[in-house]
């Protein structure tokens, strides 16, 4: 990870204007918030600016707008929860260059706080237009970057600005950063990594990276089903991608090029119909599940393998639950593993890392998620991270 400045690095700001990229795409309901992490995650950087007397105006998106102005995807409607977890009064700004910006930021006084309109109003926001970026950046002094969220996108707020004036990570992206980097940066070894979900296909460049990257890949999931199918397993009726054998067995040739050992579950949990406890439950050896039977869950004994797989490692990096989680029993092998990965961690044996939407509901429902050293809540800039690709705006923070 090439270096980036921090909130440390900035000298006086006292009355300066700060444009901080935060993430507010908050999950609403009839107009209500229904759920502030993300506004929790802004909050120790607005508020360390507005406390060190910056002018601190917030830019963030919200839905998807596509260059016009929307008026149910007005950030104006988030406001009163973002003062609720501020604990301040905040200004709502229609605009996100111009004339008005400029007079409010007249108005404010140091340490106020103010919330620009959606910048996907406009279009030059996702095209990354240099006149928008230059029309922005002219009301203020300095840049922070706190949405790492919103890092694997070339947009103007992401992106552009930190070409144009002095740029540093707010606290969230440098946590996420640094924990990105303990877990496949300058990682301890053995590392391994988890990878699970329904399919390989949306997973083919994790795992292609991760491959070279890791001492011990675990394979759980649905995309299990693909590569036991490519080793020869007749998987029943599971949920399996056949035409991707082929691309299943390059990526087992790469890993054993690699020194990257692949654990596939050899016990399964099966049953005949998707539905909870259904009564054709049963658990058996992958090589007798039967043509009528599905596989949703990596068996007891297999997990317990597992996680003697993590005891012999000191880092993780998890995507993607062992089974169908969301239907009992099939979030057993899920929550034993996250079970055995959290009580590694607080013996402080193994750095955790884990992200993706189902992955973080998983560990949540396992009651462990407070005990893994690092949950991303960042969906695709997270999976972009794992492919080993290199997010525009995150680079333009080190450039
Ligand atoms: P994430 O959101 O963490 O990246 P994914 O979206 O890739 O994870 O995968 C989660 C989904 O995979 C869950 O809905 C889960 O039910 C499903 N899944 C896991 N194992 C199986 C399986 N054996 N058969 C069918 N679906 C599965
Ligand atoms: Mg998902």
């Amino acid at each position: 990870m090439s270096a980036f400045k921090t909130l440390d690095d900035l000298g006086d700001v006292t009355g300066k204007v700060a444009l901080v990229r935060v993430d507010l795409n908050l999950p609403m309901n009839d107009g209500q918030v229904t759920d502030d992490t993300r506004i929790r995650a802004a909050a120790p950087t607005v508020l360390e600016l507005a406390e060190k007397g910056a002018k601190v105006l917030l830019l963030a998106h919200f839905g998807r707008p596509k260059g016009e102005r929307v008026s149910t995807m007005s950030l104006s409607m988030v406001v009163g929860a973002v003062e609720k977890v501020f604990g301040k009064e905040v200004m709502f700004v229609p605009e996100i260059a111009g004339d008005v910006v400029k007079q409010t930021v007249g108005i404010l006084r140091a340490g106020d706080i103010a919330i620009l309109e959606n910048t996907r109003f406009w279009k030059g926001e996702e095209k990354n237009d240099p006149e928008l970026v230059k029309a922005i950046a002219a009301n203020a002094d300095f840049y922070v970057n706190d949405a790492f969220s919103a890092a694997h996108r070339a947009h103007a707020t992401t992106e552009g600005l930190a070409h144009v004036l002095p740029a540093y990570a707010g606290r969230s992206m440098q946590a996420e950063l640094e924990a990105l980097d303990k877990a496949l940066g300058k990682p301890e070894k053995p590392v391994a990594a988890v990878v699970g979900g329904a399919k390989v296909s949306s997973k083919l460049d994790v795992l292609k990276h991760l491959v070279t990257q890791v001492d011990h890949l675990i394979i759980g999931g649905g995309m299990a089903n693909t590569f036991l199918a490519a080793k020869g397993v007749d998987v029943g009726k599971s949920l399996c991608e056949h035409d991707l054998t082929g691309t299943a067995n390059e990526i087992l040739d790469v890993a054993d090029q690699s020194g990257c050992t692949v654990h596939l579950p050899y016990e399964v949990v099966v049953s005949k119909e998707f539905a909870a406890n259904p009564p054709s439950l049963r658990t058996c050896n992958v090589h007798e599940v039967a043509a009528d039977e599905m596989i949703l869950d990596v068996g007891p004994l297999a997990v317990e393998a597992l996680g003697d797989v993590l005891k012999t490692c000191r880092t993780l990096v998890w995507n993607g639950p062992l089974g169908a989680f969301e239907t009992v029993p099939f979030d057993a092998a899920t929550v034993a593993l996250a079970k055995t990965a959290a009580a590694l961690t607080r013996e402080g044996s193994l750095v955790s890392v884990a992200g993706g939407g189902d992955t973080v509901a998983a560990l949540h429902h396992a009651g462990v998620a407070d005990d893994f050293s690092y949950i991303s809540t960042a969906g695709g800039a997270f999976l972009e991270w794992m492919e080993g690709k290199e997010l525009p705006g995150v680079a333009a923070l080190s450039a």
